[in-house]
């Protein structure tokens, strides 16, 4: 049996790499049933939260977030992830019933799934007045490769991503995980000629995470012929930010026209589109907040 979700992140003893190494199978099962997302999907979904997960660990203030935006031109849609520095991380998929045939025998066609053509945008709300945000053109919609690029053209951090979700024949999330290598300011390309072969030689992170209960034992395959040391835990899980209340404001924020049309209704239904959650209003409330 698998250890819950959790990260845990690296830095060799001469600091010429960082390394962020995340559990997410319960996170992603979690969004699967929430959006009842289909096996590419879950797998599509799923990337793009394990990354936003890794890299909201990295923000400093306690009210920050980081959001992930990916928009191709496939038949998911766009997925967007959000997570907090306190571990709280929720996610959309526009299409999530959408699916395709396997790419290769084994192999989810995400690539296809998200499409080739279209950007993908991270955005750092750091509690100033102008978010930070930076966005390239999709590599090829694998999420891992064009977050890669992402770090290089927009940070200019050369870095390593692997994302990976295994799904069962129930379509059950079996394993999922990620895997972040970043080099730090000159960076001794030894070092990183190391790693990169480790990780090279260890398949495929939904795998690694698959057949070792601890990420303690994923840790020293990654590191193999590299003095390091575990500087961080985090935990984290699936946690939307929506609430009764500001889905509330959204409804006021509907035209006239809009808000008598669902006057006419006994129940105002409105569902989350991040977590699926279903608020329920009486007519009358909306009226309160108009007059
Ligand atoms: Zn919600």
């Amino acid at each position: 049996m698998a250890e819950l979700d959790r990260q845990i992140r690296i830095i060799d003893r001469d600091k010429n790499i960082r390394v962020f190494l995340a559990r997410t199978t319960h996170l992603v099962e979690e969004a699967r049933l929430r959006h009842e997302t289909s096996a590419t999907a879950t797998a599509a979904l799923g990337r793009v939260m394990t990354a936003a997960v890794m890299m909201a660990s990295d923000l400093k203030g306690g009210e920050d977030s980081l959001t992930i935006r990916v928009k191709g031109d496939g038949p998911a849609g766009t997925i967007i992830a959000t997570a907090d520095t306190w571990g709280g991380v929720r996610g959309f998929i526009a299409n999530p019933a959408a699916d395709l045939p396997e790419a290769a025998r084994g192999k989810l066609a995400v690539g296809q799934l998200v499409g080739k053509h279209g950007s993908l945008e991270v955005v750092k709300d750091l509690g100033l007045k102008q978010p930070f945000s930076g966005r390239i053109e999709l590599v090829s919609g694998e999420i891992a490769e064009d977050l890669a690029q992402y770090f290089f053209v927009s940070e200019q951090v050369p870095t390593l991503v692997a994302l990976g979700v295994l799904i069962t024949t129930d379509l059950s999330v079996q394993a999922a995980g990620g895997l972040i290598v970043q080099a730090m300011p000159g960076a001794n390309d030894k070092v990183l000629k190391i790693i990169e072969e480790n990780i090279l030689r260890l398949g495929t992170i939904s795998n690694l995470m698959d057949s070792h209960p601890a990420l303690e034992e994923i840790a020293p395959l990654i590191m193999k012929g590299i003095e390091y040391e575990i500087v961080a835990e985090d935990d984290f899980g699936f946690r939307c930010k929506c609430s009764r209340d500001k889905l509330l404001q959204i409804l006021q924020g509907l035209s006239p026209e809009e808000k008598r049309d669902l006057q006419q209704e006994e129940n105002i239904e409105i569902i989350c589109n991040f977590c699926r959650q279903r608020y329920l209003y009486k007519p009358e409330e909306l009226d309160r907040e108009i007059n």
